[in-house]
């Protein structure tokens, strides 16, 4: 029997929790016309899913959040089998939360030649209840989880959805950018 040889690279993203996402900070955000991305991406812009989560507050965020971006018609996030689906979407046990610190959100991935195979995107229930997260700041982290689940990496700009504490903004234009041009730049290539 041939042995498959599969790169695990793990812990693509860790969303740090943005408690201090209110004060405002000046000349820090760099402009970025683009959301940047890494070398990995799937090997079309779509991707199957399945909402593993027992919670129903935190399935609808996830629904939310694959809504948002597949509105804005540069990738397809389509529903599938919790058996086969590509991506899992998830929230962390207490215990995986724990060991989870400062982040909110968390997206693991496994690739081989620079192209996803599968990933699990989670969300830290508990620290979200700890620092009053709302609904709409629940489906930004679940945004920017999805986003990295594409491709994106963070962009130094607050005004993104993958700037690396964000809260507050959802997917923006710099976002949508990137992800058109991660599915236009074959795997391996980056910004
Ligand atoms: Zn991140």
């Amino acid at each position: 029997m041939r042995r498959r040889v599969w790169v695990h690279q793990a812990l693509v993203c860790v969303l740090t929790l943005g408690i201090f996402c209110s004060q405002a900070v000046t000349g820090t955000a760099a402009a970025a016309s683009m959301t940047p991305f890494g070398p990995q991406r799937f090997a079309h812009a779509h991707a199957t899913y399945a909402i593993t989560t027992k919670s129903t507050y935190y399935r609808q965020i996830w629904q939310k959040a694959i809504r948002a971006w597949n509105a804005t018609g540069v990738f397809k996030f389509k529903l599938g089998h919790a058996q086969s689906a590509q991506i899992d979407l998830s929230t962390d046990t207490a215990k995986q939360a724990a060991a989870m610190g400062d982040d909110v959100g968390m997206t693991n991935y496994w690739a081989r030649h620079n192209e996803f195979i599968a990933e699990v995107c989670s969300l830290n229930p508990s620290l979200m209840k700890e620092y009053d997260y709302s609904r709409s700041d629940a489906t930004h982290v679940a945004e920017h989880e999805l986003g990295h689940a594409m491709g994106l990496n963070h962009n130094p700009s607050k005004h993104s959805v993958m700037y690396y504490r964000n809260r507050s903004e959802g997917i923006q234009k710099v976002d949508i950018a990137g992800v058109k041009q991660r599915y236009t730049t074959p795997a391996g290539e980056t910004s």
